[in-house]
């Protein structure tokens, strides 16, 4: 038995004649670059999430980078961003020239709150990038209103959590990446729908963002040759596109068997003192992009190192937060005290989920964890 954290080849052998047929038709009438499938694959995701429009790119960095260009903002203005994420959330903030606002998380859900975002708001806060961690959403109904009342624009970094579902209190159900005024997703090989390379997409359901948003990833032109703003060069493959479009119909059968598979490591790893096994919260499915635990009084790295020697592969998202970052030393303005990013920092661990994971293999990984803490 070789556990891995996720298992691409096996997934791959069960969509094996689509994909390559996918792929073969793409070299067949080389249209390498912005071919059919590219359309195609934005109109099938648009469907899906039930977005007005989908801009494909290059990876879900470029997505945030474009998002963010889009709105149209100036050198010193802040964009607020949690502490506990990937460096990609707040390192386009600062690449603009922008200020990255570090906010803590929840300790529970690892997400940034409204009331985390109130102590950090100031004059010149613009917009607020949620990121709904680990593939569950942040609580954005009280988002969405604190940047209605403070004129700001909300980017939803979707990078972990396509395919989860938020509910409102008037029970309108939303997609994550459509609820903000811009969505960013990542098509990184291992995400829930990842293809194999690199990818990503912009959505959003406002014409005149999706211009923007369109242009500026096509180097600034609508027109060729005819450059209206400074822009980039970001684009999806066709051959990648070839691959999420035969993968995104089968998003939700993989979303349910990572959800299958946490609530089975949860039920049995739930009773062993020493670990926190992952919250939900109420009003969001959660499609377990990770399944992360909490290790208590300091056992999180001799558990990692136990569960190596006896095959068990874990990963530690993330080791170091943002605050501690040499890269945003100078860049970055705190709100507030940043304890939970790092208290969590310090504790948590990623036990391998994906589509192809065995209850044989959840069994031998939940009785080592059992031996460890016996
Ligand atoms: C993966 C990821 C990204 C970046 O995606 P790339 O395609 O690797 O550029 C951004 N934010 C979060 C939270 C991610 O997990």
């Amino acid at each position: 038995m070789k556990i891995q954290m996720v298992d691409l080849y096996g997934q791959y052998l069960k969509i094996k004649d689509e994909i390559n047929s996918g792929i073969q038709e793409v070299i067949e009438t080389t249209s390498f670059i912005n071919g059919p499938k590219v359309k195609e694959f934005a109109t099938h995701l648009a469907e899906y999430c039930d977005a007005k429009y989908v801009i494909p790119c290059a990876n879900g960095t470029d997505a945030l980078q474009i998002a963010l260009m889009a709105l149209g903002l100036k050198p010193g203005d802040e964009v607020i961003v949690p502490a506990f994420t990937y460096v990609a959330s707040a390192e386009v903030i600062g690449l603009l020239g922008l200020i990255p606002v570090m906010v803590d998380v929840d300790y529970e859900s690892f997400n940034i709150t409204e009331s985390n975002i109130i102590k950090a708001l100031s004059t010149k806060t613009k917009a607020i990038i949620p990121v709904h961690l680990f593939g569950q959403s942040c609580d954005m109904e009280p988002i969405m209103q604190l940047a209605e009342k403070y004129n700001l624009y909300v980017i939803e970094d979707n990078a972990q959590a396509l395919g989860a579902v938020y509910s409102f209190s008037n029970g309108t159900k939303k997609h994550t990446g459509t609820i903000g005024h811009i969505g960013c997703t990542s098509f990184f090989p291992s995400k829930n729908l990842g293809c194999y390379g690199d990818g990503g997409a912009v959505l959003t359901n406002d014409e005149n963002l999706a211009k923007s948003i369109q242009m500026i990833a096509n180097h600034g032109q609508q027109v060729k040759y005819h450059h209206k703003v400074i822009g980039c060069n970001s684009r999806l493959d066709t051959m990648q596109a070839a691959v999420l479009d035969v993968k995104l119909k089968h998003l939700d059968e993989y979303c349910q068997a990572r959800k299958i598979a946490a609530a089975y490591y949860s039920q049995k790893l739930q009773e062993v003192k020493g670990l926190t096994v992952p919250m939900q919260i109420s009003n969001s499915t959660h499609v377990f992009h990770q399944y992360t635990l909490k290790v208590h009084n300091g056992e999180r790295d001799t558990l990692k190192d136990f569960l190596a020697q006896v095959g068990i592969p874990s990963m530690i998202y993330y080791p170091l937060p943002l605050q501690q970052q040499e890269a945003f030393k100078d860049i970055t303005r705190t709100g507030e005290e940043l304890k939970n990013a790092e208290t969590l920092a310090n504790s948590v661990l990623s036990l391998p989920i994906h589509t192809e994971i065995t209850q044989v293999e959840q069994d031998y990984i939940i009785s080592r964890i059992k031996d460890f803490f016996k």
